[in-house]
């Protein structure tokens, strides 16, 4: 099963991804997370990745799409996976439909979570990040804050805000490479029937723990 998260910055892709995963066993892939992994490592994938990411710019499908085809091969994502982050162009999804048809799989369900644009600059401003790379939970100073200010409740290594959510130009600069080049998948994948459309606000306080609520009772419902 190949679940895809769709949604701009800050929606909460990565929280609904990361409480799907739990329930269902599947691994959470995160295109960022493995990213920013590498930046950290300073390997060779992360020294060039960097140059695009701190500029808020996309990383070329010639790093990322080898990335997650590789990744898409572990044993951990044998049964499918949940993929936070990717795609995030056309050419990036026509890319995994050919990786998934080689398997004989497809993409099964794509999540698409939309929030007012000053909702999310305000929780891009206010997301916090566990500096520990094995657990990279993530908070929000106003909305889920940590139990004791700048310490990550589950492991207890210390919070950072990422570099691209502390500059507004790298924010600005992702939200509209998100409308440009990222929103067109909603048809992609509304055409292939595939498409689940959620909202996520606090104006109507439906948050992204809802939303996985939801999601996990949908696939309940299929496997029945
Ligand atoms: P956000 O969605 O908040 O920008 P992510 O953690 O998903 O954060 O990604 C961080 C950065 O990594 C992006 O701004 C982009 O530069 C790069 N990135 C992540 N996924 C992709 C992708 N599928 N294609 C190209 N670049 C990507
Ligand atoms: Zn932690």
């Amino acid at each position: 099963m190949i679940i895809i998260m769709l949604g701009a910055q800050g929606t909460g892709k990565g929280t609904v991804a990361g409480m799907i995963s739990t329930a269902t066993g599947l691994p959470q892939i995160s295109t960022g997370d493995i990213f920013r992994k590498n930046i950290s490592e300073k390997t060779p994938l992360g020294i060039e990745a960097d140059k695009y990411i701190s500029k808020g710019d996309l990383v070329p499908d010639e790093v990322t799409v080898p990335m997650v085809e590789d990744r898409l091969t572990w044993e951990d994502a044998k049964n499918g996976a949940i993929l936070d982050g990717f795609p995030r162009t056309i050419e990036q999804a026509e890319k995994l439909d050919e990786i998934l048809s080689k398997k004989g799989e497809k993409v099964d369900l794509v999540v698409n979570l939309v929030t007012p644009r000053e909702e999310l600059i305000d929780r891009m401003l206010t997301r916090r990040v566990c500096t520990n790379q094995e657990c990279k939970a993530t908070y929000n100073t106003k909305l889920n804050p940590p139990k004791q200010e700048g310490i990550c409740d589950k492991c207890g290594a210390p919070l950072k805000q990422r570099a691209d959510d502390s500059d507004p130009e790298a924010i600005k600069r992702r939200l509209e490479i998100y409308e440009e080049k990222t929103s067109p998948l909603v048809d992609y994948y509304d055409k292939k029937g595939v498409l689940k459309t959620e909202t996520v606000s606090l104006s109507i306080n439906r948050m992204g723990k809802d939303v996985a609520e939801d999601v996990i009772n949908l696939l309940k419902e299929k496997n029945k």
